[in-house]
């Protein structure tokens, strides 16, 4: 890790609108509300940290700067999910903890330290049906392919690597996707929606339209509230907050170029009509609000080689968890770890050609997951992806491009590509129509070759099976690069430091700040280093309940240094293990 990824104080974090924390008396501060747990952002950990807290007996409220839902609203809904789920054993799937561990551990490598991986797998399965206990069906089938994304009517897939990793551990599909209406299966509010429902069901108070802007301290410095701006106005004002907020996270997914003009729209009426506020927490606040992908000048900065990529989130990701974090004394880091996503499967036969940068040479197994392919693709081949298909998998792959096995929106986005893919007689021809290095390509597809008939391992680990030999011309190229046909799309890694068993943010001195967690896309998590499709959401309900439930604790005066862990950052830094062992405390 170098030190640009790392945020200790406001000034590294632009753009957040975030102020430096306020030290106040809370004895002659003017509330206007006062709870044992307020929760900052109402999206998968936002929700799940106020559902637990709840449950746990607390008085709770959720702040979110619009109506909440947030890029979990707009998500895909999967969540990863193992170790025997309700779903997968309807479905006659096998799986054990152990297995997703194992898997998940060569994926995320060092995200979070092993133990808290282990606990994330072992309580999978169980938190998977306290989220069906809190409303959220699945009903569809299994999707026994691998695909980056099943059909309508399927709720379980798999959603990652495992069948290519399948001697290092049992593969078992483990991306559950929501229903949605009429058993349609898939998309952000089948899962965000029932959430919301039963925790306003169960007494959350929601606390709409406002922004926390900044934390306020108690003397020692524990954080004991929050100080925000919230829209006030008449109904006309509040109507259009709503509208202009909802086009403006929808648009960024479907059309990113009008999302800017609704944003102006929404940072005018919020300039116009806001009102300062404070609430009081008397436990804790959980701090929930996503990444930073939407934030100009912090992806300038820190995630300069995805520029030209999608940037994959709603409105609110601009970072400001972050910032109230490290206003009182967090640290912001792995800011310039990214995901990005570049599908090509369906069709199901691309993954067999040979993708290959201008260089002409391979970098990657091309029936890894989506974002594996894209991440290699930006963090080390200048965003340059050409796949190279000869005449019969090009005809096999158009002749299996259709509905039955592919959505719409993908269907109509790789039917693009194929109409638009070069063709040429040769090799050397279709390298210099793509400026691909016409000797090395030659060399490339050579190679590949010698393995897809199995005379030599593949060079990249791929497998046989998953090979076709690039022999019969015509060939074909099909641009696959950053801004060229189908989209990569790219979201934030990076968060605080939090205390991996309490998800209480650490100090510089890797010691709790009293009264302050954070959790989703706002944390570092098991999501943090890599990502396969549902690890977010999972991340976020896992190290939500987290932050929820010690947030109680510390509201009800629970003694739980027993239950701290060193975050990975700590256990991994150069320092000698008498000075981690100094810092290892996260103790309150
Ligand atoms: C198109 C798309 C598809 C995706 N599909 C999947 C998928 O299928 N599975 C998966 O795991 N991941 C998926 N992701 C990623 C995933 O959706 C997010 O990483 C995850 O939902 C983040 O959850 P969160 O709770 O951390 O934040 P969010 O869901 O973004 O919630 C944060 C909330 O905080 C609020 N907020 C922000 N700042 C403030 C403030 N200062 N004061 C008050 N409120 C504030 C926001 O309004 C928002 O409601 C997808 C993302 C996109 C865009």
């Amino acid at each position: 890790m170098t030190n640009d990824t790392v945020a200790t104080s406001l000034k590294d974090l632009p753009g957040t609108s975030v102020d430096e924390a306020l030290v106040i008396d809370e004895a002659t501060t003017q509330w206007q509300g006062e709870f044992d747990v307020i929760v900052v952002g109402l999206g998968a950990a936002g929700v799940t940290a106020a559902l637990e807290a709840k449950e746990s007996g607390a008085n709770v409220a959720f702040i979110d700067r619009f109506e909440g839902g947030g890029t979990t609203a707009r998500s895909g809904s999967v969540i990863y999910a193992g170790g025997g789920t309700v779903l997968q054993k309807r479905l006659g799937v096998e799986d054990d903890a152990d297995s997703m561990f194992r898997y998940l551990r060569n994926e995320v490598q060092e995200a979070v330290t092993p133990e808290t991986l282990q606990q994330f797998c072992d309580d999978s399965a169980d938190s998977f049906s306290w989220l069906t206990s809190n409303g959220i069906q699945y009903s569809g089938a299994l999707f026994p392919k691998k695909t980056s994304y099943p059909v309508h009517g399927n709720s379980l897939y798999y959603s990652g690597n495992e069948l290519a990793h399948a001697e290092e551990a049992r593969p078992a599909p483990r991306g559950h996707l929501a229903d949605g209406i009429k058993s349609f299966t898939a998309f952000g509010p089948a899962f965000i929606a029932p959430l919301i429902k039963s925790a306003l069901k169960k007494g959350v108070v929601p606390i709409r339209k406002t922004r926390v802007s900044r934390l306020l301290v108690n003397e020692a410095g524990d954080v004991v509230g929050v100080e925000a701006q919230q829209v006030q106005g008449n109904a006309l004002t509040l109507f259009q907050h709503k509208f202009w907020s909802t086009l403006a996270s929808y648009s960024q997914i479907y059309y990113a170029p009008a999302a800017k003009g609704f944003r102006l729209k929404l940072a005018l009426i919020e300039k116009k009509s806001c009102k300062t506020v404070r609430y009081r927490a008397k436990g804790g606040v959980v701090l929930a609000t996503g990444g930073y992908i939407l934030n100009k000048e912090m992806t300038e900065k820190y995630l300069p080689k995805y520029k030209r990529a999608m940037k994959l989130g709603t409105t609110g990701d601009v970072g400001s968890g972050m910032a109230l974090g490290v206003s009182a004394g967090g640290i912001a880091e792995r800011l310039s770890t990214a995901t990005a996503w570049r599908f090509i499967n369906p069709p199901v036969d691309w993954p067999k050609a040979a993708l290959v940068n201008l260089k002409g040479e391979r970098y990657v197994n091309e029936a890894l997951y989506g974002a594996t392919i894209g991440t290699k693709m930006m963090e080390e081949n200048n965003g340059e992806a050409v796949l190279i298909l000869d005449k019969k998998l090009y005809d096999d792959s158009v002749a299996n491009l259709n509905l039955k096995n592919s959505r719409f929106v993908t269907w109509a986005q790789a039917k693009g590509a194929v109409r638009m893919a070069r063709t040429a007689e040769t090799l050397d021809v279709l390298a210099a129509k793509c400026k691909i290095d016409p000797q090395q390509l030659a060399k490339t597809v050579e190679q590949y070759n010698t393995a897809a008939r199995g005379e030599s391992a593949d060079v990249l680990g791929k497998k046989q099976e998953d090979m076709r030999e690039l022999t019969t011309g015509p060939f074909y190229a099909i641009n696959m690069s950053v801004g060229k046909g189908d989209i990569t799309s790219v979201i934030s890694l990076g968060g605080l430091r939090v205390c991996e068993g309490t998800g209480a943010v650490l100090n510089a001195d890797g010691k709790s700040i009293n009264g302050l967690f954070a959790a989703g896309r706002t944390a570092i998590g098991v999501a943090s280093n890599a990502y396969v499709s549902g690890l977010s959401i999972a991340d976020g309900v896992f190290s939500g309940r987290r932050a929820g439930k010690y947030a109680v604790k510390r509201a009800k005066g629970e003694e739980f240094t027993g239950d701290q862990r060193t975050p990975m950052a700590l256990k991994s830094s150069s320092k000698s293990d008498a000075s981690v062992s100094e810092l290892a405390g996260c103790d309150s």
